[in-house]
């Protein structure tokens, strides 16, 4: 069996997708399943559409495109803007795309026409985390435009937080965005569907008065590691390790923990900084930064502590752990979303 190699729990993940789809529907939103953190690997969006979802969302459209083969989900989102080069493929693959520019729109329109085609919109409204979207000043106008384009239909509105800005979910974002959807309603006799509130980070507003007529949420990493990194909370009652990574030692020392000889920088050009623990016992295992990111995984075996890593070698202190572990053992690790995305991404790891 190969090293790095990642494991899909699928009972796990299949729970977590369960409980997401039940917890959303007492409050009436519809759950988008999102691949992105997961490459769109085939086990996942089978998993996902086993535990319900329908429409699935990924933010590249080669993964939309590995998605469509499959030939399971009912409606496919395009997440990332599209660009201006790639509008023909969008429209060919995605069902919805997300946007905010009216040049893209107009591209869009023109190609789903050539295509004979009406292709369906959600426009983004940034509502303070300064990522993608309108504001919401300039949001009527974009409407306008998007409602005069013969290739394109207006399906919903949506906005995210918690990604650029590390802005946190609120319900007035939320009461922002139904005013909006009114006002669309007032000026352009026009009713929006889809009121897409947000991602994972969302889902922390379901403890407050959902408000009534936000019927979407775009999830992924509540579904995949079962944790909110914008509030840093494990969501109560899903699981954190759907998603497994081994890796293998190929070295176990005692050594100094502090270096020997000047300190300049790391392979990476940051001033590394050490505590002085004494000689300790240290394995250094087969996988770095060009694999995952370090800094987000979490050892399952108690007493196994990561030190830290570059592009090839991960070090983790073993010293205190009751297991008398050897060159060739392999080590678990719990994954936070970015390290998921690297994993599931690397060509170096196993899947
Ligand atoms: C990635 C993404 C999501 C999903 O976010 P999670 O935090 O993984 O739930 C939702 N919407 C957009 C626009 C995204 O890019």
């Amino acid at each position: 069996m190969k090293n790095p190699r990642m494991i899909i729990q699928q009972e796990k993940l299949l729970q977590n997708v369960v409980q997401m789809v039940q917890k959303a529907q007492k409050h009436g939103v519809e759950i988008v399943g999102v691949t992105k953190g997961a490459g769109a690997h085939a086990e996942v969006v089978k998993t996902m559409i086993r535990g319900g979802l329908e429409i699935l969302a990924d933010s590249r459209l080669e993964n939309l495109v590995r998605i469509k083969e499959l030939g399971l989900a009912k409606e496919l989102y395009l997440l990332r803007l599209p660009m201006l080069s790639q509008v023909e493929e969008v429209v060919r693959i995605a069902d919805v795309s997300f946007n905010s520019q009216e040049e893209t729109l107009q591209a869009l329109s023109q190609a789903a026409e050539i295509q004979g085609k009406v292709h369906k919109v959600m426009l983004m409204v940034d509502v303070g985390d300064l990522r993608e979207g309108v504001l919401s000043q300039d949001f009527l106008p974009l409407v306008e435009k998007a409602l005069a384009l013969p290739g394109i239909q207006l399906e919903g509105i949506a906005t995210n937080v918690g990604c650029y800005g590390g802005v946190l979910p609120s319900l007035q974002q939320l009461e922002l965005l139904l005013s909006l959807v009114s006002s669309v309603q007032e000026v352009f006799h026009y009713r929006i569907e889809k009121i897409s509130g947000g991602n994972t980070a969302t889902t922390i507003l379901f403890q407050d008065r959902w408000p009534q007529g936000i019927n979407q949420l775009r999830i992924g990493e509540g579904l995949l590691v079962g944790f909110d990194s914008t509030n840093n909370r494990a969501l109560e009652s899903f699981h954190q390790d759907a998603f497994l990574l081994q890796a293998e030692i190929i070295e176990v020392q005692n050594k100094p923990s502090y270096p020997i000889g000047e300190i300049g920088r790391d392979a990476f050009g940051r001033v590394p900084h050490f505590t002085d623990r004494g000689i300790r016992r240290r394995a250094v295992l087969a996988l770095g930064r060009q694999d995952i990111d370090i800094d987000a995984m979490i050892p399952l075996l108690q007493g196994v502590e990561i030190i830290g890593g570059s592009s090839d070698h991960l070090l983790v202190d073993v010293t205190a752990s009751l297991e008398d572990l050897k060159v060739g053992d392999i080590l678990l690790f719990r994954l936070r979303y970015s390290a998921l995305l690297h994993a599931m991404t690397s060509g170096y790891v196993d899947r």
